[in-house]
């Protein structure tokens, strides 16, 4: 049974956002058009993982995906997690194609490609390692250390290889690819036979990782050493893209491809949300929007009936908490 969807990650929606409110000709945008690359890449491998996690028997595992939980400070996520009543087992999505060589000297991934240059990135095995010794404190914690866990790295593409440096053995016992998660699964299951609590506490189990479910909070100017002076206010134009449209009897216009319509600036709102802080004022709002009129901007506000906090001169409109992301909604 899934528990968590998978959602669109927060960091994939703040680049998307980075990409689009740059300021043009800014040197920061071919650092962030290749992070933005990544990020899809990782997204994508998250989404066929989900898709396979979803052929598993639903009433044996408690499924959830992109799970974020504290400990002491630490802050850790896990890309999907599966719950059953004799293990539990921590599932990492990667999509790195080509050629990798897990170097077990140095516990690192390296892809070799074809022009002869190596990129490192940490052995996921190792990443999956401090996912299970925080996972298993944080059960302790929380009085749920009832179950073993166990661990799988997970390559989204039958065309990538897998290779370890020469002269050494791999363990690529929990490291799959591709519909080999069927297999790595079914020996997992075979490992762990033991039933070791009962559905009532597995539900609780599942009721208290929801509870404790915590998005982190990213500030994506700060990530990229960015100033408010870097980002392009103007609300974007929903088909061309262009920013910034003008406001004109009760509509917004775009002077690019002449398309008039009347909530454009809901999405603007959003992108303001989640770049600065979760609220704004007035003036902030006719600053970002580009609008000039005290009324106009008031009337536009209200009308999104956003819950408000102040008095009539520094009233603050609130985004609406909606589960993981930031949204106003219409
Ligand atoms: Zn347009």
């Amino acid at each position: 049974m899934i528990c968590k969807e998978l959602p669109v990650p927060l960091m994939l929606i703040l680049t998307e956002i980075m990409k689009y409110r740059l300021i043009p000709g800014h040197f920061k945008h071919a650092e962030i058009e290749r992070d933005l690359a990544k990020r899809w890449a990782g997204f994508w491998g998250e989404i066929t993982l989900a898709t396979y996690v979803k052929e598993l028997p639903q009433d044996k595992y408690l499924i959830f995906h992109d799970i974020q939980l504290q400990l002491n400070g630490i802050h850790f996520q896990i890309d999907t997690l599966l719950i059953s009543k004799s293990y539990i087992l921590i599932l990492e999505a990667k999509n790195i194609i080509g050629t990798l060589f897990f170097d077990n000297l140095f516990k690192q991934l390296i892809r070799k490609n074809e022009d002869g240059s190596e990129e490192a990135f940490e052995d996921p095995r190792v990443q999956c390692q401090r996912l299970q010794s925080l996972l298993k404190r944080w059960m302790i914690k929380n009085g749920l250390n009832l179950l073993p866990i166990d661990y799988l790295v997970f390559f989204k593409s039958v065309n990538t290889i897998l290779k370890t440096t020469p002269g050494e053995i791999a363990d690529f016992s929990r490291v799959c690819k591709a519909r080999d998660i069927f297999n790595k699964i079914e020996v997992m299951e075979n490992r762990y036979t033991h039933e070791w609590i009962d559905n009532q506490a597995l539900n609780s189990m599942s009721k208290i990782l929801l509870s404790q479910h915590s998005q982190k909070q990213i500030n994506i100017l700060e990530k990229y050493a960015l100033m408010q002076k870097d980002i392009r206010s103007g609300v974007r134009c929903p088909e061309c893209l262009n920013i910034a449209m003008n406001y004109k009897r009760g509509k917004w216009r775009c002077p690019i491809c002449k398309i008039s319509c009347k909530d454009a600036h809901i999405e603007s709102l959003n992108d303001y949300f989640y770049l600065y802080k979760p609220f704004i004022s007035n003036s902030e709002f006719r600053h970002f929007l580009h609008i000039s009129s005290n009324d106009i901007a008031q009337k536009i506000l209200l009308s999104l009936k956003l819950p408000s906090t102040g008095t009539t001169k520094d009233r603050k409109y609130h985004l609406h908490p909606k589960g993981d992301s930031l949204c106003v909604l219409p």
